[in-house]
This record gives C-alpha cells, sequence and structure tokens, in this order.
C-alpha cells in the first residue's frame, strides 16, 4: 500500500493493491486455488515456519483476496484490511479476537439488526456483555462505560432514521477509558466518510452492501492498524476460517473502481427523491441528513463527503398507509437489503423492527407508518412516479 500512499483517492480505487503477474494482464486476474505449491522441501518448511512469507492456502492467504484487501485499506486510509466471508463475520472476528469473557461492549441501540442478536444471544453466552446506548446522545456513551469495557461499536448514519454519531467525541471518549472504537462503516463507505481520520480505530464492512454496489456477493471487511487487525483480527479469521472467496474479493475490488462515482449518484438521487418527499402533504416527516429539517444536518455535513443513499419517511394513515404505498410501486423492489443500483423499499416495523415490541420500536423512533428507501441509480423521475401512484 505505501506504494500508493501519494494517490488520490480516485487513483488508489482503481490501481492499489494491484500486483501484475508474468502475463502482463491489464485487470486483476481470479486466482481460485486452495492452496501453493513449493520449490522444495526446504522452501516449504520457511514459509511454515513464517521464516519466509509467501502463499501457503487460501484460508490464509489468496492474491485475489489480498488485492481487494489493499485497495479497501488505501481507501479508509487504514493501515491494514483482512477480507471476511460476510458484514457478520467481520464483526464476529473482532469481537473473537480483542474481547474475552468478563469484558464488556458499548454499542449504539439502532445497529444493523443481526449485530444486536450477536451480543445479546452469543457474545453474552461467552461472557461478553453488551450496553446499548442512544447513537446521538455522548453523556449517554460516557455513563455507560465501565472499568472493563474493552470496545465501543457504532453504525453512522444509523438505519433507518439516519441519525449520526459524533464519531470524533465518541472516539475520545473510547481512548480516555483504555477502550477502542468500532466504526461499521457500510452506510457512507469511504467514498463518503473515513472514521480513521476522525479518531476510530477499527472499521467494519458489509461489502455486501455498496463496496459490490450491484447486489452480487455477501462479503465484509474489517480495517485498521497492523498490530490488531492484521495480527490480531487475521489471528482469529486463518484459525476459525470466515474468509472471503477470490470470485467474490474480484467482484468487489472491481466494485471499488466504480465506488466513489455511484455513491455520488447514490446521494445525488436520494436528495432529489427527500426534497420531493417533504413537499408531499400525505408524509409528514423526511428522515435524511441533507435536509435542513434534520436535527444533525450540520455535524453530518462536518464529517461526511456526502449524506448517502438511505432515506426514510413517515406516511400519514399509519401500517395501512405505508402497506399501500408499498404495494402500489411496479418499480422499487420490495426488499430489506441496501446498496445495489437498484432502489429497495420496506416497512421496517413489520420487517426489520418486527421482532421488537411496541415500546421498544416507540423507543426507537420507528412508527408505523415509516418507510425506508435505500436509493438506487434509476431515472429519479420514475422513482417520483412509482411512489406517487401509493401517495
Ligand atoms: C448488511 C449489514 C451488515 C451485515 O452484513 P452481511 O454481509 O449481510 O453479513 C452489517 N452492518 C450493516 C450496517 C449492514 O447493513
Amino acid at each position: 500500500m505505501n506504494e500508493f500512499d501519494e494517490y488520490g483517492f480516485d487513483t488508489l480505487a482503481v490501481r492499489a493493491g494491484q500486483h501484475r503477474t508474468g502475463e502482463g494482464e491489464q485487470s486483476e486476474p481470479i486466482f481460485p486455488t486452495s492452496s501453493y505449491v513449493f520449490g522444495s522441501a526446504a522452501e516449504a518448511a520457511a514459509r511454515f515456519s513464517g521464516a519466509v512469507p509467501g502463499n501457503i492456502y487460501s484460508r490464509f492467504t489468496n492474491p485475489t483476496v489480498r488485492t481487494f484487501e489493499q485497495r479497501l485499506a488505501a481507501l479508509e486510509g487504514g493501515e491494514c484490511c483482512v477480507a471476511t466471508s460476510s458484514g457478520m463475520s467481520a464483526i464476529l472476528s473482532t469481537f473473537m479476537a480483542l474481547l474475552k469473557a468478563g469484558d464488556h461492549i458499548v454499542s449504539s441501540r439502532a445497529v444493523f439488526g443481526t449485530t444486536t442478536v450477536l451480543c445479546t444471544n452469543y457474545m453474552a453466552k461467552f461472557g461478553v456483555e453488551t450496553t446499548f446506548v442512544d447513537l446521538v446522545n455522548v453523556d449517554a456513551w460516557q455513563a455507560a462505560i465501565k472499568p472493563n469495557t474493552r470496545l465501543l461499536f457504532l453504525e453512522t448514519p444509523s438505519n433507518p432514521l439516519t441519525e449520526i454519531a459524533d464519531i470524533r467525541a465518541v472516539a475520545d471518549l473510547a481512548h480516555q477509558h483504555g477502550a477502542l472504537l468500532v466504526v461499521d462503516n457500510c452506510f457512507c463507505t469511504p467514498a463518503l466518510q473515513r472514521p480513521l481520520e476522525l479518531g476510530a480505530d477499527i472499521i467494519i464492512h458489509s461489502a455486501t452492501k455498496y463496496l459490490d454496489g450491484q447486489g452480487r456477493c455477501i462479503g465484509g471487511a474489517v480495517v485498521g492498524r497492523a498490530d490488531v487487525v492484521g495480527k490480531d483480527v487475521y489471528g482469529f479469521l486463518r484459525t476459525a476460517g470466515p474468509t472471503m472467496s477470490p470470485f467474490n474479493a474480484w467482484v468487489f475490488l472491481k466494485g471499488l473502481e466504480t465506488l466513489r462515482l455511484r455513491m455520488e449518484a447514490h446521494c445525488k438521487n436520494a436528495q432529489q427523491l427527500a426534497e420531493w418527499l417533504e413537499a408531499q402533504p400525505q408524509v409528514t416527516r423526511v428522515n435524511y441528513p441533507s435536509l435542513k429539517s434534520h436535527p444533525q444536518h450540520a455535524l453530518a455535513a462536518s464529517q461526511q463527503k456526502g449524506f448517502g443513499g438511505v432515506l426514510s419517511f413517515e406516511v400519514q394513515g399509519g401500517k395501512e398507509a405505508a402497506w399501500r404505498l408499498i404495494d402500489a410501486t411496479r418499480l422499487i423492489s420490495i426488499t430489506a437489503n441496501l446498496g445495489d443500483t437498484k432502489s429497495t423499499i420496506t416497512h421496517p416495523a413489520t420487517t426489520t423492527h418486527g421482532r421488537l415490541t411496541p415500546e421498544q420500536r416507540a423507543d426507537a423512533g420507528i412508527s408505523d407508518g415509516l418507510i425506508r428507501i435505500a436509493v438506487g441509480l434509476e431515472d429519479i423521475d420514475d422513482l417520483q412516479t412509482d411512489l406517487a401512484r401509493g401517495l
């Protein structure tokens, strides 16, 4: 990566991590091989002992996966990246590598639903306790920290309300207490937000979303310091095995080449749709950080280069009206996934947040009339027409 330090984001996005083979290929090759051949018994011994670096087995390293890792590390401005089989295995690997029984996590409440399940059903089983706090309330983060707190974990903007965490303030808090800040940067990607520059220690990605960008593969990544990610997280990964396949790595590394262009187009469409929705009489509220009505517009503008591709809004008439609008769409896909060129629409109260009690949903701000859209790259006029049908 160091060879690329002098280059800008766009150059890194298309060049970083490429190591051309003797064939002189222009595009990055896929290496579908499970193991690697040594020139001699002595060379095998030297690689296995670690005395000589090099490939041994694709659960440890693979050239295509390495290209993706180096490219993403360069884009996030991190020393090191390890690729994983999914976003969830990126989070699991980070927790397993850095925590032990008796440790404590403070996490924002509005994280990806499965992350909550991982903490409460599985990490708890091994003696790691999690306290959930309000993302935007720095005092609540402070109050939740205990002597055994090792990790602070957040996602910003939050899903589906697009609340914004003050990354620098939470990072400072973590460091005052000897803990690390982990940021799930799935919604912004490094094209819009680089949390390491704001003091975060570890970045999590679900590559499944915008890094792929076209809804094809499942994958994830962890980015951060070489001693933490390159040593500890990598150590867990090569032992436990949730590694990325070379084919998926190739899809993702090609996705990175157009990441900034796609993110800008997602932001532009989302902004236009948010402004249009705000003007509709049946819409009582629109959550999107570019809007002046967004309570943390200024914070979002200060730490993000763009406001992202996800927005949510409330319609008059509760669940019935929300379902009617969703069912009237002909173009937008009814699915909870996001980060795709194709726009997706979902009703959080009965899907992603359906397992919460009505009180928990009310606490989390998920009303029955709330609809989330992950805005894709279709023509904005067509998206508006599709939504106007059910309004
Ligand atoms: C989807 C998602 C994950 C989990 O990623 P998978 O690739 O589905 O395992 C984690 N965090 C966020 C914010 C996500 O949207």
